[in-house]
């Protein structure tokens, strides 16, 4: 049967238009339907505008630290509109870059909200088309608690977007975005509450990193409150909130951001026409090679519910390409030593195994750690701290985890991610010279494991 189109991406995200690019690349005749922002997520509302708030928040650190160097500066003002209007011009130059690569690399778009006919059709305003293969790339959504007064509450689709910056923000979760958004308020000067349900956010991530963090933005006077969850939230007649949490204390509030997870997208997606399944958490169910039950529908990135990255979808989008259009290039994801940075103030960058991890996996571990004053700070009254800290296998020497706490993590992590993913033993970071003066240096020159 002749198709319309070779491939019908659902979602120009990060997975979605790499899929189509490098199959449209490949001399696949191929179509991407998008019914809200080019780029997705990451783009719009996500890492990429997020990360531009996070420098906007630093400056604060920045201005506080210069009289340790003789500079001295008048009074600092922020005003939030600005930030939110560059920041809004940015997002609008990406929306068009990757329109401009769409179109170029010779994809038809379709701008609307598409739904499934049958396992080989798609419907988009009105009108119908047919693909050999459909690939779902429609990511995912903030997902908020069904608590009572939870229509007063934002989501990460709508922090962006604020028109003011909240005098008193309640944030809830203990996640990813709900610690870089308390990193955000706090920064920018407003007064910060973090609430999360367990003991100490960051479940997954190494237990000294966790507390590292915990202690760092306790000096810098975040109020952060473990084992605290809102029952119910009511508006107050001068428009203020009033969050009532379930030990029955109340926190009053001009803003509460939940930060909860993110359920996948499938909103009037119409999977019912066809025979794509669900795994238990209600994300899009695929193999190995992101084939869903249906045998010509694939899907991939957040709506598959893996690993929630942005570079992650774009491998997978890639792999799916390669796979139906150009399958001698064919390489499956590796989806070890997968490196991650939370750009919380200060930033945390790991890759590979916790120390809880690796013994959960059976490991005899050896812990490398570091914990010091970054030589920047020295000439100024912040008593920031930066923590290292490598895990490594003592029978066979690998390191098993790369962790850190402190400026720049996300940077200095990806290159440990390389030597990581290469198999480098302590002994390979030990012979391996210094950068000087540095923090990174501190990955290669720890050498007394700490007393186990
Ligand atoms: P998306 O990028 O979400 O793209 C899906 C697209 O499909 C959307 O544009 C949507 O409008 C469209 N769509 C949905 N349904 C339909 C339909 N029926 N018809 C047509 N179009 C449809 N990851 C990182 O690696 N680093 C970070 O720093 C980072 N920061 C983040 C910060 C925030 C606040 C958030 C929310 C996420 C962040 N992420 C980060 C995660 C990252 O954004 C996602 O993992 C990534 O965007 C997933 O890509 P995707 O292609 O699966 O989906
Ligand atoms: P996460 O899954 O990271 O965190 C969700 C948090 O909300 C957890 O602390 C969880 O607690 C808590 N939570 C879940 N349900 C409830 C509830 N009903 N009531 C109270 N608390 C609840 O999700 P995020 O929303 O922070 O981010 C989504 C994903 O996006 C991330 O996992 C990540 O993959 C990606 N992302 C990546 C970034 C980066 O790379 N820098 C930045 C931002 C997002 P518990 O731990 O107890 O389950």
């Amino acid at each position: 049967m002749a198709y319309d189109f070779d491939l019908y991406v659902i979602g120009a995200g990060s997975g979605g238009i790499r899929a189509a690019r490098f199959a449209a690349g490949y001399g696949a005749k191929v179509a991407v339907a998008e019914s809200r922002y080019l780029g997705g997520t990451c783009v719009n509302v996500g890492c990429v505008p997020k990360k531009l708030l996070v420098y906007g928040a630093h400056f604060a650190e920045d201005f506080e630290q210069a009289s340790g160097f003789g500079w001295s500066l008048g009074e600092a003002n922020f005003d939030w509109p600005t930030l939110i209007a560059n920041k809004d011009r940015e997002i609008n130059r990406l929306n068009g870059i990757y329109r401009n690569l769409l179109v170029n690399s010779g994809v038809t778009l379709h701008e609307g909200h598409a739904r499934l006919v049958d396992p080989h059709q798609v419907e988009i305003n009105g009108e119908c088309f047919t693909a050999k293969h459909i690939l779902i790339a429609t990511g995912g959504w903030p997902q908020i608690p069904d608590i009572p007064g939870r229509e007063h509450a934002i989501g990460s689709n709508e922090v962006f977007f604020l028109k003011a910056l909240p005098k008193r923000v309640l944030v809830v979760g203990g996640g990813y975005i709900a610690v870089e958004f308390a990193g955000i308020f706090h920064g920018l000067g407003a007064q910060t509450t973090l609430l999360y349900r367990g003991d100490l956010f960051l479940r997954g991530f190494d237990g000294a990193v966790r507390k590292h963090l915990q202690e760092e933005l306790t000096k810098r006077g975040m109020d952060l409150q473990f084992n605290a969850d809102i029952e119910r939230i009511d508006k107050q007649a001068d428009g203020s909130l009033k969050a009532t949490l379930k030990d029955g204390r109340v926190l009053e509030a001009d803003c509460v951001f939940y930060a909860t997870g993110r359920r996948p997208m499938l909103d009037n997606l119409r999977l019912e026409n066809t025979g794509v399944k669900l795994d238990k958490r209600g994300f899009v169910e695929v193999d190995d090679l992101y084939q869903t039950a249906e045998s010509s529908i694939l899907a991939i990135g957040d709506v598959i519910g893996r690993v929630q990255l942005t570079p992650v979808a774009l491998a997978e989008g890639m792999a799916v390409a390669r796979r139906l259009f150009k399958p001698e290039q064919y390489r499956p994801v590796d989806y070890a030593m997968i490196p991650t940075a939370v750009f919380s103030l200060p930033n945390i960058g790991t890759v590979g195994l916790s120390e809880e991890h690796a013994k959960a996996d059976g490991h005899k571990v050896q812990v490398f750690e570091s914990r010091f004053q970054p030589m920047k700070l020295r000439l100024t009254d912040c008593q920031e701290r930066t923590l290292m800290k490598l895990v490594v296998d003592a029978d066979t020497e690998k390191v098993l985890g790369c962790h850190m706490v402190g400026p720049d993590a996300g940077e200095i992590i990806q290159g440990l991610a390389i030597a990581l993913k290469a198999g480098a033993t302590k002994q390979h970071f030990d012979e391996t010279i210094g950068v000087h003066p540095t923090a990174a240096e501190e990955f290669v020159t720890m050498r007394t494991p700490v007393a186990g």
